[in-house]
């Protein structure tokens, strides 16, 4: 399959390293990339939205362009469109529900979640909004102040998640203007950013926006690799620019069935997370959503997988194995 742009070779440096020539050159069909009509894909395009960025090409094309653990994160599957499976629905944590304000999603007592943005560097496939991320508002100032005076008169709450989507697909200044709104609350210990452009698109990690995120001295950024062969030399470069303007950087990954369901994947994928400075917080089982089951991997398995892996790494580069379960307190271990 010839692919285009012949591996970006033509690409002007400064253009490559600019997040914004990346956006804009964003690829959102995948007929662009040579597939017909044949292997469902277009169909699943429909209903999911696709969208990779040249970064994310250039990465799938080195990695294997159709059944790497890139590729499989990243191009639609017809396998999207059958279910729900039992135990699946649009919204499992009832975020449409449990949301007092637009873009406010209020699940447990001590925290909220703000819908800063609704981009994305990348559609994933196995994404637990992927049915939400139309439902959902990301408000505008005026909202978030809303927001603000909400979390106020909820003195218990004690940190802020700017989700989405992906906050940082924000300009700068609107970024720093969110977190700062909240950062600045006595009651607020943690602004937490939930992002994947650390590894999706880590050319807008820049210098400026770390060292303005990292003066807040309140911000925590949790990312997404779920393969080592995400840790790519500007990937690692985004993390140490994070970490090196003071930020905790943290990972949460999927479980996903074939992107990285083996011992030996995992482990290579949280020891390159720790050479990175970034902290393997979590493992979470693909969420019970509808669209996602073909990535899904049994608890039991998952559980499996963690003895194997716990015997393989040291307890720095070991995450909790968890799943988040609709109207539980909290993460839960998977079941041994
Ligand atoms: S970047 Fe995050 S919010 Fe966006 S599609 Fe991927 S997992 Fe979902």
């Amino acid at each position: 399959m010839k692919l285009p742009h012949d591996d970006f070779t033509s690409v002007a440096t400064e253009d490559w390293n600019d997040w914004r020539w990346q956006m804009r050159h964003a690829m959102t069909d995948v007929c662009s990339l040579g597939f017909g009509d044949a292997d469902g894909r277009i169909d699943a395009q429909r209903r999911y939205p696709f969208l990779v960025t040249p970064y994310w090409l250039r990465l799938m094309r080195r990695t294997g362009f159709t059944d790497g653990p890139a590729a499989v994160q990243a191009l639609p599957d017809a396998r999207e469109l059958l279910g729900p499976e039992e135990g699946e629905c649009d919204d499992p944590f009832r975020e449409t529900e449990l949301s007092p304000l637009p873009g406010l999603v209020h699940r447990f007592p001590d925290r909220v979640l703000v819908v800063a943005s609704l981009a994305c560097a990348m559609r994933c496939r196995h994404c637990t909004r992927k049915n939400l991320l139309s439902v959902h508002a990301a408000p505008d100032m005026d909202g978030i102040g809303r927001i603000r005076d909400y979390v106020v008169a909820h003195p218990a709450v004690r940190e802020v998640l700017l989700s989405g989507g992906d906050p940082l697909l924000l300009d700068d200044d609107a970024i720093v203007e969110r977190v700062e709104i909240f950062a600045s609350l006595p009651q607020i210990d943690a602004v937490r950013i939930g992002t994947r452009v650390p590894c999706t698109l880590p050319m807008r990690v820049t210098d400026a926006l770390a060292t303005r995120l990292g003066a807040s001295r309140k911000v925590w950024v949790n990312t997404q690799f779920n393969h080592a062969l995400e840790i790519t030399d500007e990937a690692a470069a985004a993390c140490a620019r994070l970490v090196d303007a003071g930020i905790p950087v943290s990972n949460q990954a999927v479980l996903l069935r074939g992107v990285n369901d083996s011992a030996d994947a995992l482990a290579d994928l949280f020891r390159g997370l720790q050479r990175m400075r970034v902290r393997p917080y979590y493992l979470f089982v693909c969420d019970p959503v509808v669209g996602t089951s073909h990535f899904r991997v049994s608890e039991e398995r998952a559980a499996e997988l963690e003895d194997e892996v716990a015997s393989m790494v040291g307890g720095l580069a070991l995450p909790r194995f968890v799943r988040d379960v609709p109207r539980a307190p909290r993460k839960l271990p998977v079941r041994h």
